[in-house]
C-alpha cells in the first residue's frame, strides 16, 4: 500500500515512511492511497474471533508489503498484552439500543493506548530492522502524552518528548507522564493551551533542518499508523451486535477527529455503518462547522474534559479531503484561509461530510447530569469526556438501529469531575494504584520554538 498528502504536494510514502514520518512535508496528513474493502463474508467471518485477530485481519490489507504475517501478529500481540481486560474493548450495555464500548483498559486507562501501544510496538520493530534511532516529539492534552510515554519508556533507539499544555492536565495524566524514570522520557510542561503544543510540534516538523538533525518522528493523532489501529474496535463491537447482517451507529467523543475518522474509515472498508455522531463539549468548533459550513477557531474554553479541549481539530483534515473528492489543492487552499482565521466548507462538501457525520454539543451542566444520571441510572461511573458522548448519542440515537458510544477513559482519570458530579470516587484499577506515591520529573518550558529546539538537541547530543 503506497500513502498520499491530503495537501497532494509531498512524496508517495509506504507506510512504514509514512508511519515513522507522521506529518507530510507539504504540510498535509498521510492516506493510503485507496481504502481496501472488505466483503460482508469477511466481516461475518470476524465474529468470535479475539480482537488480536480482528485486528490482524483489518490492518493487514493496509501494512502487508511491511511485514510478515508473523512479524505483524507478533506486533500486535504485544501491543495489547498489557491490557487489563481479556476482550481488550469490552461492550455494555446502558439502555434498550444503546451501548457503550469500554476503551479505557489499556496501561493509562484511556482509548489512546488502543494506537500508541501498537505503534510503540511499530517503531522498536522498524528501527530495530533497520539500525536507526528516532527522536518522538509530541503534543497533548493528557492522554496522549501519557499514552506515548508508556508504549516507548525504556525503549533503546526512541527519545521521547511529551509538550503539555502547564496547569491545564488531571493530576493523573499529569502523574503518568511525569513519574516514569527512564532517561529516554521528557516530560515538558509549557506555558500556553493545548493549541499552542500542537502548533510548536507542527513548527518543529515543518523546520526541515531541525527535524533532519534530530531524527524526529512524530505519533500525534495525525500518525496514520494510530487512525489504522482505532479502526480495528469498530469492526469488533459492530460485529459483536450483528454486522454485517445489521447496521449500527456510534457516538465519538471528539477532539482531534482521530478517533470519529478511523470510524468513517471502517465504513468505508465495508462495515456497515449508519451514523458517525461528533460529539464536542463546549469548544464546539467541529459541531458548529458541520452545522454551518463556517470553521473559525475563537479561544479554548477549559472544561471537564480536557481532552476534547481543542479549536484546531487536526485530523478533520482527512475528511476534508474526501469531502473535496481527493482534491490536494483545495485542501491546502483551505489551510492556508485557516492561519488567516478560518475558511468555510463548500455546500457540495458540507453536503458529503453530513452524508456520514451528524453533531451535537454537551456543556458542562448537561456532562454532570449526565454522570450523575448514568451512575443513579445505570450503575455505570462515566469519565466527562465519556458522559458527553451519552448525552449525544441519547439524542440522536433511532429506533431500530443500536448506537455504540465510544467511552474513551476511566473515570479514575478524571476522579474530581466524576466525583462531584456523581457523589462517588472512582478508584484506579489495583495495577496503578501506588501513582500518587511515586516522584515526579518535569521541565516547565515557554512557548517559544527557538528554546523548545534547543532543549531538544541539548538532550539528544549522546
Ligand atoms: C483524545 C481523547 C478524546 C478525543 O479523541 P480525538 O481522536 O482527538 O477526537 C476523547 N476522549 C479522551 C479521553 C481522549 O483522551
Amino acid at each position: 500500500m503506497k500513502y498520499i498528502s491530503t495537501r497532494g504536494n509531498a512524496p508517495v510514502l509506504s507506510f512504514e515512511e509514512a508511519m515513522l514520518t507522521g506529518l507530510a512535508r507539504d504540510g498535509g496528513l498521510y492516506l493510503p492511497q485507496e481504502i481496501p474493502v472488505m466483503s460482508a463474508g469477511d466481516i461475518a467471518a470476524l465474529e468470535g474471533q479475539s480482537y488480536e485477530e480482528v485486528a490482524f485481519r483489518v490492518m493487514w490489507p493496509f501494512v502487508g508489503d511491511a511485514f510478515t504475517e508473523e512479524e505483524f501478529r507478533g506486533i500486535i500481540a504485544r501491543a495489547y498484552a498489557p491490557f487489563g481486560h481479556a476482550a481488550r474493548a469490552p461492550l455494555v450495555q446502558l439502555e434498550q439500543g444503546h451501548f457503550l464500548l469500554e476503551l479505557f483498559h489499556g496501561p493509562t486507562l484511556a482509548f489512546k493506548d488502543f494506537a500508541m501501544q501498537l505503534i510503540g510496538q511499530l517503531f522498536e520493530f522498524s528501527l530495530k530492522r533497520s539500525g536507526s534511532r528516532v527522536c518522538i516529539v509530541g503534543a497533548t492534552s493528557g492522554d496522549t502524552g501519557s499514552a506515548a510515554i508508556e508504549a516507548f519508556r525504556g525503549l533503546d533507539a526512541v527519545d521521547v518528548f511529551i509538550l503539555y499544555p502547564h496547569g491545564r492536565v488531571s493530576e493523573v495524566q499529569r502523574r503518568q507522564m511525569t513519574t516514569p524514570a527512564e532517561d529516554n522520557v521528557h516530560a515538558l510542561a509549557l506555558d500556553g493551551h493545548f493549541d499552542d503544543c500542537q502548533a510548536r510540534v507542527k513548527d518543529m516538523f515543518n523546520d526541515f533542518d531541525f527535524r533532519d538533525a534530530v531524527g524526529l518522528a512524530g505519533v500525534n493523532s495525525i500518525n496514520w499508523a494510530r487512525v489504522l489501529a482505532q479502526v480495528v474496535y469498530y469492526f469488533t463491537s459492530a460485529v459483536a451486535l450483528g454486522a454485517p447482517h445489521r447496521k449500527v451507529s456510534f457516538t465519538v467523543p471528539t477532539g482531534n477527529f482521530g478517533d470519529i475518522f478511523a470510524g468513517y474509515i471502517a465504513k468505508r472498508m465495508g462495515l456497515p455503518i449508519d451514523r458517525l455522531v461528533v460529539a464536542t463539549n463546549q469548544n464546539d468548533i467541529l459541531h458548529r462547522c458541520l452545522s454551518t459550513s463556517e470553521y473559525k477557531p475563537d479561544g479554548v474554553i477549559p472544561s471537564i474534559s480536557p481532552s476534547m479541549d481543542i479549536q484546531v481539530s487536526s485530523n478533520f483534515e482527512r475528511a476534508l479531503y474526501y469531502a473535496y473528492n481527493q482534491d490536494g489543492a483545495a485542501v491546502a487552499q483551505l489551510m492556508d484561509e485557516l492561519k488567516a482565521g478560518g475558511f468555510s466548507v463548500s455546500q457540495g462538501a458540507l453536503q458529503a461530510l453530513r452524508e456520514s457525520f451528524d453533531s451535537g454539543r454537551c456543556d458542562e451542566d448537561e456532562t454532570r447530569a449526565t454522570i450523575r444520571k448514568a451512575w443513579a441510572g445505570m450503575g455505570e461511573l462515566l469519565c466527562p469526556h465519556s458522559a458527553v458522548g451519552v448525552k449525544v448519542a441519547e439524542e440522536q440515537r433511532q429506533t431500530g438501529t443500536p448506537m455504540i458510544t465510544l467511552a474513551t477513559a476511566h473515570p479514575a482519570k478524571f476522579p474530581a469531575a466524576v466525583e462531584e458530579a456523581s457523589g462517588m470516587h472512582p478508584p484506579l484499577p489495583e495495577r496503578m494504584a501506588d501513582l500518587y506515591e511515586r516522584s515526579e520529573r518535569v521541565t516547565r518550558v515557554e512557548n517559544d520554538l527557538g528554546a523548545l529546539e534547543t532543549l531538544i538537541k541539548e538532550r539528544t547530543a549522546h
